[in-house]
């Protein structure tokens, strides 16, 4: 006999999906997570803004409470891909790294990936666990408050970025990462006004120290104690484009006000999703999509016990 198709495939274990997962369990949903573990939280050493945790957390640490706390429920959660997906009906056939599964629902908490400055793998990993490099201000500025800061970056992304962290440091310089700044008169005189360098590129042989991170650029060695790159991010969202959801410019995923795509029974929580890029705007994100997902299902097949 063919098994039955789950209620909700969740694609990703970060904040979203694994929120989503720890609601949905507790809804008696036949659900299942699949991921492929690289969640951007799994990057983080310790957040500190994160409420509830006055002495901070370690983003892997959070995760692994998560995923505890789902599985305590019934959530299923496997490592794996998603490869592709196709709508029939009122049905979502699912390819993973493991096989197929047909589900009724998706949401898709894949996240994004931060596009890193030319640099080793094992130089950069090292520096982000030390945060020598760091990519979210709004998270962890704090922490640099006061210090020098670089920020890797040209353009109007660069430009905000260093402005955002003006509001921490007056020691700010913003570094072009591959060669002569791309910079409009405007933008050189708000970071004129605002105090801060703009050095032309290329940011190059990346040294790390005991508390600082050194960068070789145009106009010779800069030392700081924490470098943020603002070069961007890719958005994980071409299972759903591929379905024909409705996306922005930069491919975020666009959602109506209870985290539902453009394509019926598709659900979208997360960094994939246009807003703060946060833990705590996923996790709102993943509860938001589990209930309306659990609503929506019941409007087709009422639940009952
Ligand atoms: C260095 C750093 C520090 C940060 N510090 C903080 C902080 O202090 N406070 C804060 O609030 N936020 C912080 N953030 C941001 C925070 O990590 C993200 O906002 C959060 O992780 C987003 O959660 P998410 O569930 O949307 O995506 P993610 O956590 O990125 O999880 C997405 C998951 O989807 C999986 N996936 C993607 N595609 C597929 C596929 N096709 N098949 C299967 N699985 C897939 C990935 O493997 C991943 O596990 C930080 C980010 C970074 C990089």
């Amino acid at each position: 006999m063919a098994e039955e198709p789950l209620d909700c495939l969740i694609v990703g274990a970060g904040p979203a999906g694994l929120t989503a997962a720890i609601y949905l369990a507790r809804f008696h949903l036949d659900i299942r997570v699949v991921d492929a573990g690289n969640s951007r939280a799994g990057l983080i050493p310790k957040t500190r803004n994160h409420a509830g945790f006055p002495e901070g957390i370690s983003g892997p640490n959070l995760l692994r409470r998560m995923n505890q706390q789902a599985r305590i429920y019934g959530a299923r959660i496997e490592e794996g891909e998603v490869t592709a997906i196709a709508r029939d009906d009122d049905l979502f056939h699912i390819s993973t790294s493991d096989g197929e599964v047909v589900a009724r629902s998706i949401l898709l908490a894949t996240g994004v990936v931060n596009i890193r400055p030319e640099m080793r793998a094992e130089v950069h990993d090292q520096a982000l666990a030390r945060g020598l490099i760091r990519y979210c201000p709004i998270c962890d500025a704090y922490e640099v408050t006061d210090l020098p800061v670089g920020v890797i970056g040209s353009g109007e992304h660069g430009v905000r970025e260093a402005i955002f962290l003006r509001g921490y440091t007056a020691d700010l310089a913003l570094i072009a990462p591959a060669g002569p700044h791309e910079l409009d008169d405007a933008q050189r005189a708000l970071l004129e006004q605002a105090g801060i360098a703009a050095i032309d590129g290329p940011a190059h042989n990346f040294q790390l120290a005991a508390d600082h991170i050194q960068v070789d650029t145009a106009a010779g060695t800069r030392s700081f104690a924490s470098i943020y790159p603002a070069l961007g991010s890719v958005i994980r969202s071409e299972l759903a484009r591929s379905l024909g959801a409705e996306a922005s410019d930069e491919g975020c995923l666009v959602v109506d006000d209870h985290q539902r795509t453009s394509i019926a029974g598709l659900y979208a929580a997360g960094d994939v999703v246009k807003g703060l890029d946060q833990i705590s705007h996923a996790m709102g994100e993943g509860g938001v999509a589990a209930t309306t997902i659990r609503n929506d299902l019941a409007r087709r097949h009422p639940f009952m016990r």
